[in-house]
């Protein structure tokens, strides 16, 4: 069966669904504004990262929101959901997130755009439906804090305050969101680093992560000129707009998971930062590539029996003997064998050019404090572990 049949019929099978069919191609334009009202409560999807869920009405004050992802499976199971919600007084309101092609996986996080908190859910045996209780009044409900392009253009904006930083855009994505940029250090320093961030929407503690490392490489650069002369950072903090702006699971607008892209090039958000590679200056090579993302546990995925005798002693100067050593970030060290043609940015990256290229992976759920402070702790290590590349 389809799953567009499959998501359909459990929509008519539940009741009174009050929108169409799910939108479950990438012809359908942006976030749609479907919602649920009753006379005491409305659920509604209208905003950037709103998911592609659709809403079934159970009772006066009580909802069902289908999770279900951009396309059909195989798909990342990151089932992504948000939504907001304005209830009258007169008791709590009651969602139940049912998913379709996975299982519960993100504990929702509620603000009201002033207190924020974590959600208690009762989850089925099964794990395909969890229930919540929501207090009366407004707020949005997510799978992870959202993390949207608003938030990414304060970041860019603040880093592109720094002495040596200059922000820009390097290509679009499919729907003409602009892939921005900011390069900290000197255009023609030698040593490139580069930073990204994103590609896989739900993975917003991997987006923490960067935030906070960011801010630590333009603290250090404005403390440091001299850095600034020997490397520069090019930092992309969100290369799939799209996909962040629609709530996908994982793919970009092209139905592409756009860490599977690296080499084939098949999408604009890759092609553009290619293309600035291809252009830079002959004094200027790539020296260390880090890619954040989000997982069930905090890691590093580093090469395995490729890396040369010098990365090895990178990764040592780096993270190696650090794993149990940051407050409230235990992390480990994953060696991968290069997969040829596996299109991650990992593998490109250290293939393409020779250097270190890790994934930065970041816990679904680890303390966002401890988060940040481990970033900052990396990116305070990072020019001490680079000299041993010069070396
Ligand atoms: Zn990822």
């Amino acid at each position: 069966m389809e799953f567009r049949h499959l998501l359909f019929g459990i929509a008519l099978a539940t009741g009174a669904c009050t929108a169409g069919a799910p939108p479950l191609d990438s012809s359908v334009q942006g976030p749609v504004g479907s919602a649920c009202t009753t006379s005491s409560a409305k659920l509604s999807f209208d905003f950037e990262a709103a998911s592609f869920a659709r809403c079934v009405i159970e009772g006066e004050r009580e909802f069902s929101v289908l999770v279900a992802p951009e396309h059909r499976p195989p798909i990342n199971p990151s089932p992504w959901y948000a939504f907001r919600y304005e209830a009258r007084a007169g008791g709590e309101l009651t969602v139940h997130l049912r998913y379709l092609a996975s299982q519960h996986r993100y504990v929702p996080k509620w603000t009201d755009g002033t207190e924020r908190r974590q959600l208690i859910v009762e989850t089925s045996e099964d794990g395909t439906t969890a229930t919540m209780q929501l207090p009366p009044g407004r707020a949005t409900v997510s799978a992870q804090e959202i993390f949207d392009s608003g938030d990414y253009e304060e970041a860019l904006e603040r880093w592109a305050q720094g002495p040596l930083a200059r922000r820009f855009v390097l290509g679009s994505s499919h729907d003409r969101r602009p892939i921005g940029a900011v390069r900290l250090g000197f255009a023609d320093a030698p040593r490139l680093v580069l930073l990204l961030g994103r590609q896989h929407p739900p993975e917003v503690t991997g987006a923490i992560a960067m935030e906070s490392f960011v801010d630590q490489i333009a603290a250090l650069l404005a403390a440091d000129p001299q850095m600034g002369k020997r490397y520069q950072f090019l930092v992309i903090p969100l290369l799939n707009p799209d996909g962040v702006a629609r709530g996908n699971w994982r793919a970009n607008l092209g139905g592409k998971d756009i860490n599977r892209d690296w080499g084939e090039f098949s999408q604009p958000e890759t092609q553009a930062i290619k293309g600035w590679l291809d252009a830079l200056p002959a004094g200027v090579r790539p020296a260390l590539m880090l890619d954040f993302h989000s997982t069930h546990r905090n890691l590093f995925y580093v090469q395995g029996d490729e890396a040369s005798e010098r990365q090895e002693q990178f990764l040592g100067a780096w993270l190696q003997g650090k794993e149990n050593s940051l407050p409230g970030y235990i992390f480990s060290i994953e060696r991968r064998n290069a997969n040829p043609g596996s299109g991650t940015a990992k593998n490109w990256f250290h293939q393409a050019y020779g250097i270190p290229a890790y994934t930065y992976e970041v816990a679904d759920d680890a303390d966002r404090m401890a988060i940040r402070q481990a970033a900052a702790v990396f990116a305070r290590g990072l020019p001490g572990a680079l000299e041993v590349l010069e070396r």
